[in-house]
């Protein structure tokens, strides 16, 4: 072993790999002492030693200890930039991303086109850019077009702790490009950065790295924090009592900011409310910036900017504007899908006002309440690095975000909940669901940590010491946690064929391997593995399917596979640009404003009442009629993009038909990029996106039901037939092979009435029902032809056996004189 090491060093001592220039950075008097005090800066030498001497290095430090924000500076400084080669940092969260590039800029007294960033749907990079910030899910497609990375000298994969799918294979990549860079005489770095977590799954595998790479501890000079742990546990209300701890904090204690962490958007905006209810903050007119807060007056001020430049257009066409991996519909803010703070649909409800204690509270002195979430405008993200009015103390409403991504100064108070949303997802059943759950004991260290960067401070853990020492040690990586054909087929693009075998810091399980192979044959994105051999080498087979061209050009849509498969048919019959805008908009998250979730007051309820029939009035009429009915929600999209272009995409148009604003935008932009993917992999079709499309003909929309079905195949289910309806639980209730129990059409989706024999989903969310989202009927003769590998082929002798069998997990079906039964390839796996 110690011969290896050896040999190792050798190789490196004899890469090129110092540059020997010192670049001068001129920053501001004031910046240069801040960053002073950051202890990362006293390890910039022992930092810059090793990096100069090993190829991979992990720096892992306390957050806020100043690793995003200045060891880009060190290796710009030290000449990294300075070649050919640029500076890559990669961050999970969009919001780290933009609002570190910023920063940072700021402190070098750059501009951003120098130190500029890369997201999912926008960035600042010019050619002049020399550290470069982006999403993790950016530099994986980048890898794709080329695979040694050739642009960057050095790649820093930060907040690795948060253990994100993209990270992680990131990670797995770039333990074979560097060496490979580096055997070609083109030196590259790796860094890999993280909070004092669990590093032990990058350093230890020697699946990942032979030699183990070196880890350099930053100290944070942190103060102590004193921790009180709740005697009893709210189970229900929990932001009930954390509205309560916080008013108390406010009333009793000397001065100092405070921190609160809840689990989602909703609950965010609700605290927010309830406390400047409670201690009003007032400038001018405007109570406590509540109204500057809204989305809806930021969007409306962007979009007037953007109107007075010129009218607002498809984004040019543009073939290096990289686009990240699928995103979870779930999440916005983490390229990767957690959807751990978002705003779900599935959010608790809050309890009344505690009327009582708001009249208690002491009014006097003012709080200075900010939200901080992903989805918030970034303006706003950045008032909480601001000092407080004078007078006024500071209380930051968070999220998860606040935990190791984002670091404010002047906390002294941490009011934990101990809670967070996560999205859990049956790899048998294919369910999904939003569920708040207990967070892990490194997460609850973390967020207490929060109180103790400026002075000793106090966290207030709403839960009982007992139940904290149940909670899980760390988090669980998210790879172990979600379907994973959207990774298996990029990486088959990447020609790794056995994934099994991929040097992952946390393998996903084989099960999930293999569904993912599954469907991707299913889809004809990978080839079908032989039915012969012994028994371990079909095992073997399954798990390696190459890559057909097919899946290739699925590979290059930025989208999951089922909707790739639904573009690469799309160019029949002039389909393109609806199956364009239906697969845009079923990839936005959340389109609709969701009426239920809006609890009124009283005065309130009759407006919201009028609201709400007006808005279902518009989605009736999105539906449309006939024909374009039985496309189902999908339709509703599609009339609600066609609809929302065809009046140039105003925030006031979607204020007014229940549209989020945001999301119509993000679909806007995501038809520009598919319809540019689509060009760039068949040139010949040459499809151009008119933003405003005329509705599609009849027979258009039985195409796209057609290639919906295709795309879908998986998620087909059936009503429930005479034999089921006698059992009230299946009345109105549709079959699906996977699961026992009945699935529903969703009261506010167009086929709620209709309720055909045969639907496709988008996916089954669970919340007081099982409830199939994105719903569109389709024709029982098209199934023996669109999916013939779902189909088994039978005689009429066979009818006798039940229309369902649960034990085979097959539904059998009659038409056209075919006999068969739909029965989806199960993996081997236990229920
Ligand atoms: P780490 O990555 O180790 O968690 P950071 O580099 O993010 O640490 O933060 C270092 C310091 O920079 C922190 O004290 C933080 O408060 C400060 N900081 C980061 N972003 C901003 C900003 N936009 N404005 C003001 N201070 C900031
Ligand atoms: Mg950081």
């Amino acid at each position: 072993n110690e011969k290896n090491i050896s040999n190792q060093e050798k190789v490196e001592n004899k890469t090129p790999s110092q540059p020997a220039v010192f670049i001068p950075v001129d920053r501001l008097p004031e910046i240069q002492e801040a960053r002073l005090k950051l202890p990362v800066l006293a390890e910039e030498q022992v930092i810059m030693e090793a990096v100069k001497e090993n190829p991979c290095i992990v720096i892992c430090g306390e957050t806020g200890s100043g690793k995003t924000t200045q060891v880009p500076q060190f290796l710009y400084e030290a000449g990294y930039a300075s070649g050919s080669g640029i500076i890559g940092i990669t961050e999970p969260r969009r919001v780290a991303a933009v609002s570190m590039s910023q920063r940072v800029a700021k402190e070098m007294n750059l501009s951003t086109r120098v130190v500029s960033y890369q997201i999912r749907y926008e960035g600042n990079v010019t050619s002049d850019t020399k550290i470069k910030f982006m999403t993790d899910g950016v530099l994986l497609k980048e890898i794709q077009k080329d695979f040694l990375l050739q642009r960057y000298s050095v790649i820093i994969i930060d907040e690795a702790h948060e253990r994100s799918v993209y990270t992680d294979i990131l990670i797995g990549l770039l333990s074979r490009i560097v060496p490979l860079r580096n055997k070609k005489g083109l030196p590259m770095k790796l860094l890999v950065m993280s909070a004092t977590l669990r590093v032990e799954d990058f350093t230890d595998n020697t699946k990942l790295f032979r030699t183990p790479p070196l880890v350099i501890k930053v100290d944070a000079r942190q103060f102590p924090v004193s921790i009180h742990f709740n005697k009893r546990t709210p189970m229900d209300d929990y932001t009930g009592e954390v509205f309560q701890k916080t008013c108390k904090i406010h009333r009793m204690l000397p001065p100092g900011g405070i921190l609160v962490f809840l689990t989602g958007q909703a609950e965010v905006n609700n605290l927010c409310r309830k406390l400047r209810q409670a201690f009003p903050y007032r400038r001018g007119n405007t109570t406590n910036g509540e109204d500057e807060d809204t989305d809806t007056s930021e969007a409306m001020r962007k979009f007037k900017k953007a109107k007075q430049k010129k009218t607002v257009s498809l984004p040019r066409i543009d073939l290096d504007n990289y686009s990240a991996l699928p995103v979870d519909e779930g999440d916005e803010d983490r390229e990767a899908g957690i959807g751990d703070e978002d705003y779900d649909g599935s959010d608790l409800e809050f309890g009344d006002d505690p009327a009582s204690l708001v009249e208690k509270a002491d009014p006097s002195i003012p709080l200075y309440v900010l939200p901080l979430y992903s989805l918030l405008a970034p303006e706003q993200q950045a008032k909480v690095f601001r000092p407080p009015p004078p007078g006024t103390r500071l209380c930051v409403v968070a999220t998860n975000v606040a935990e190791t991504s984002l670091t404010m100064p002047g906390i002294k108070y941490v009011v934990d909940s101990g809670r967070v949303k996560k999205r859990f997802y049956d790899r048998v059943t294919g369910v999904s669901s939003f569920k708040v759950t207990w967070t892990s004991q490194a997460s609850a260290n973390q967020r207490a940590g929060r109180a103790g960067r400026t002075e000793p401070g106090h966290c207030y853990r709403l839960y009982s010491s007992a139940v904290f020492g149940d909670f899980s040690l760390f988090s669980e990586a998210e790879i172990t946690r979600r379907p994973v054909e959207d990774l298996v087929l990029q990486m088959k693009d990447l020609n790794i064929d056995k994934v099994v075998n991929f040097p992952f810091p946390t393998s996903p399980s084989v099960e999930a391997l293999v569904a993912a192979e599954q469907l991707l044959v299913s889809l004809g994105a990978l080839k079908e593995p032989p039915r012969s051999g012994s028994v371990k080498q079909m095992e073997q087979a399954r798990l390696s399917c190459p890559i057909t061209p097919l899946g290739r050009a699925m590979a290059s849509f930025p989208v999951a596979p089922r909707y790739a498969k639904m573009l690469a048919l799309g160019q029949q019959q002039d389909c393109l640009p609806y199956v364009i805008a239906v697969v845009a908009a079923m990839t936005v998250r959340e389109i609709f404003e969701d009426l239920d979730r809006t609890a009124p007051s009283e005065d309130e309820s009759t407006k919201l009442a009028q609201r709400r029939v007006r808005l279902t009035q518009m989605r009736r009429l999105w539906a449309g009629q006939g024909a374009s009915l039985l496309l189902g929600d999908l339709m509703v999209m599609l009339g609600a993009v066609g609809a929302c272009e065809f009046v140039g995409c105003t925030p006031k148009f979607c204020e007014e038909n229940g549209l989020r604003y945001k999301a119509m935008v993000e679909i806007r932009r995501l038809r520009g990029q598919l319809t540019n993917a689509v060009n760039s992999v068949c040139p010949e079709v040459g499809v151009f996106v008119d933003p405003k499309m005329a509705p599609p003909t009849e027979h258009q929309v039985v195409c796209l039901r057609q290639i919906v079905l295709a795309g879908l195949g998986d998620h087909l289910a059936r009503r429930a037939q005479a034999e089921d309806v006698l059992d009230e639980k299946w009345k109105n209730a549709y079959r699906t092979p996977l699961l026992d129990d009945p699935v529903f059409i969703h009261p506010n989706s167009a086929l709620f009435k209709t309720l055909p024999e045969f639907v496709v989903y988008q996916e089954i969310m669970e919340t007081t029902k099982m409830y199939m989202k994105g719903v569109s009927a389709v024709e029982a003769e098209w199934i023996p032809e669109l999916l013939p590998q779902y189909c088994h082929f039978g005689s009429p002798l066979e009818s006798p056996s039940p229309w369902f069998s649960s034990s085979t997990g097959s539904i059998r079906c009659h038409c056209s004189s075919t006999f068969f039964r739909i029965a989806w390839p199960l993996p081997a796996v236990e229920k």
